[in-house]
């Protein structure tokens, strides 16, 4: 029969950006089960991860009391290996004297250094609130815009192309719009594993009659329903997507009365794309010229068409040049501003959208206003009542490089405050990333484990995983919805705001936010002034009633889940088309390093595994790290799936098993990147796309040895 149960409580899932409604079952203060609940992305419905991996908050591993560096342990990166025990590095402190040794060294350090030798990493783990709080102490305590979280690592090639083109670095349509799509392209993503519910929406529509395009050099789940199937090269994005811009400008297919009214350079974009005939391209991208031709024909002549895309298309050094194709694609055929039709980055985290609405972002401060910009920067000035530096600060990697720069450099960062990120596992090239954390004076984590990064710190504050608190969080589709508490942290673990107000206060701010749970709906009401033309019109008590997607500009406002209808958001009101050249990825394949590399997630793990390892069901269906290759490659290097390799890149080597997989293309090994004992970003290279700063994590060149 069914289990009895104390209390049920309301909350989002704390996984991926789809965003789904969940109700914890509470009994003996544990969740002991989680229910799909009817919301807008997923009507009652959840993947695997949502429905089993929630057990990840009672893992014995929590950390539960503050814990200090002891005095004189070094900074060793072998400690992180999981034998280590955490006594022999860290004791445990009362709050007071962790807060104080946490704070008393930053603020030394900008006392003699400067406000930028300080960073902050805040979490697209955490709440909207928690985002807000977070990058309002590095500008104002800090007193520099040294402040980037995960969406540097994600789409920020995707949002600098959208910002330039459209105005608007959100969704234009939200995924359940595929049910009003006669067709929908699929790039570089793979829905079936990352964004699980979403891709369900994806195959009913595809039931439908949905024509479903997978344009993708890895054919995974989704490619099963598909109408046409594009494994195009890796790194060849550019070569393809203009090719079908070459066929829809020389076809005449384009939408000449939405170009005239909505567009400008159109006709720089239509002689750029002259060259790239689907022929020439063929050869560059491995698709036949006919497939293209008969591809960008029907992605032109649907009634409605939408494009979706993930890290295939974003982590790039071309990143944004992909992106600008996508954006060219859907305004010269007009698909974009209807139902069914538009621009779909998918979202990875819960709250990346919402964290880098928030202003969680070195260039921009909350609702995307420019630190750069005199009346953003004398607005924000006056709202905080403090000066402010109107420089941008440094991104994820540069702050890296920063930490690692000589003593001589001004801007050399010296003291970091990580809130729920874990660089040491997520970024490129980790041997590097882990040497500019180990190399900094003063590290401040905050984060649920004692993860990767946290054994690196000098001062480990424990907070809250995402059950244990209350507050908001913004999906893939621009629906801002409330989690809320329905477990008490453990032991002396306290919430990520209250957290970041005690810090605050060391720092000399004089902040009053009193409410219930540490004054999140305060917290939520300052940022919704700081967020007007967006959220102006979704106080908390609307919020507290149900889900509202923005645009929402008053009350009377539903939300606005579809927008760009009759104008875009930028200055003159019309999207800006931007061509895009070929470009190399930074590091090809050779003699030495003949295979390529493509580095990605899977259905059970999320991200770098802190959460989903310590989930019992998710870490018995895939308990360990695997390097997937096509049957073909492995016959030609004489292996077997199930034998253990060795995959080298110049930057580093890592041991794991291999997995034969047809839906990974010859010449490429794909591994994900959630494994500690096989971290795929001590492979990947930390060359960065010029314009989102975003490493290419979906390229280098490695080699494959058998043990
Ligand atoms: Fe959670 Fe995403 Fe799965 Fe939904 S699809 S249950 S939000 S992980």
């Amino acid at each position: 029969g069914p289990q009895k149960v104390d209390r049920q409580v309301d909350s989002v899932c704390p996984f991926c950006g789809v965003g789904c409604l969940v109700t914890y079952q509470v009994r003996d203060e544990k969740i002991i089960s989680v229910k799909g609940r009817e919301g807008p992305a997923n009507e009652g419905r959840l993947c695997v991860k949502g429905r089993f991996g929630m057990d990840y908050i009672h893992s014995p591993d929590r950390i539960t009391q503050p814990l200090i560096r002891k005095e004189g342990v070094a900074k060793d990166l072998e400690l992180m290996d999981g034998h280590t025990d955490w006594r022999e590095v860290f004791r445990e402190a009362t709050w007071q004297e962790a807060l104080d040794l946490a704070t008393q060294p930053l603020n030394a350090l900008r006392h003699q250094h400067g406000p930028k030798s300080l960073a902050g990493f805040g979490s697209a783990k955490g709440s909207n609130e928690e985002a807000y709080l977070f990058q309002k102490l590095v500008r104002t305590g800090f007193g520099s815009n040294n402040v980037d979280h995960c969406t540097r690592l994600c789409h920020a090639s995707s949002v600098a192309a959208l910002l330039e083109g459209v105005g608007s670095g959100a969704v234009s349509n939200p995924v359940r719009d595929v049910e009003h799509s006669d067709l929908i392209i699929v790039i570089g993503s793979n829905p079936t594993a990352n964004h699980p519910v979403a891709a369900t929406w994806m195959k009913n529509a595809a039931q439908r009659g949905t024509r479903i395009v997978l344009a993708d050099p890895r054919i995974t789940d989704i490619g099963r329903h598909a109408w046409r199937t594009l494994p195009f090269k890796a790194d060849t994005d550019v070569a393809l997507l203009n090719a079908m811009l070459h066929v829809i400008v020389t076809e005449n297919l384009c939408d000449e009365s939405f170009l005239r009214d909505r567009a400008d350079n159109v006709a720089e974009l239509k002689a750029h794309v002259q060259d790239y005939t689907p022929e020439a391209m063929s050869a560059v991208c491995g698709i036949p010229a006919d497939t293209i031709r008969e591809v960008a024909r029907a992605y032109a002549s649907a009634k409605a068409a939408m494009i979706l895309w993930g890290m295939g298309v974003s982590q790039h050094v071309h990143g944004t040049d992909n992106v600008r194709c996508l954006i060219a694609l859907a305004s010269i055929t007009g698909q974009i501003g209807r139902p069914g039709t538009g621009l779909h980055p998918l979202r990875g985290q819960n709250n990346v959208q919402g964290a880098s609405d928030a202003g969680l972002i070195p260039m921009m401060y909350p609702n995307y206003q420019r630190v750069s910009d005199k009346s953003a920067h004398d607005w924000f000035e006056k709202f905080w009542d403090t000066k402010l530096d109107d420089q941008p600060g440094y991104t994820v990697v540069e702050i890296m490089n920063k930490a690692l720069a000589p003593d001589t450099d001004p801007h050399k960062v010296r003291g970091m405050y990580i809130m729920g990120e874990n660089p040491a596992m997520s970024d490129p090239d980790l041997n590097h990333a882990r040497h500019a954390l180990a190399s900094l004076q003063h590290l401040v984590v905050q984060d649920i484990f004692l993860t990767e990064t946290a054994w690196l710190a000098d001062v480990l504050l424990p907070a809250s995983a995402w059950p244990e608190k209350t507050g908001t969080v913004s999906n893939t589709d621009r629906t801002v919805q409330m989690g809320r508490q329905a477990v008490l942290p453990p032991g002396d673990a306290k919430p990520d705001l209250w957290i970041i107000q005690q810090i605050a206060e060391r720092m000399g701010l004089n902040w009053l936010y009193a409410g219930e749970h540490d004054g999140v709906a305060e917290v939520y009401e300052e940022m919704r002034q700081a967020m007007a033309p967006t959220i102006g019109g979704i106080d908390w008590a609307r919020l507290n009633a149900g889900s509202v997607t923005y645009p929402c500009v008053n009350a009377e406002d539903p939300g606005q889940p579809i927008v760009f209808h009759d104008h875009f958001p930028t200055k003159d009101g019309r999207v800006w088309l931007v061509p895009a050249e070929l470009i190399s990825a930074a590091e090809r394949p050779d003699a030495d390093y003949p295979f390529v590399l493509i580095t990605g997630r899977q259905l059970e793990h999320w991200h770098t595994g802190s959460m989903t390892r310590r989930a019992t069901v998710l870490d018995a269906l895939e308990p360990a790290a695997t390097a997937s290759m096509c049957g073909a490659d492995l016959r030609r290097l004489g292996l077997q799936a199930g034998q253990t390799v060795r995959v080298a890149s110049r930057r580093g080597a890592i041991e794991l098993q291999l997995r034969c997989d047809e839906g990974t293309p010859v010449g490429t090994v794909f591994v994900p990147f959630a494994y500690v004992e096989a971290a795929a970003n001590e492979l990947t290279h930390a060359a960065l796309d010029p314009f989102g700063k975003i490493p290419e994590f979906k390229y280098c060149a490695v080699q494959i040895q058998a043990l």
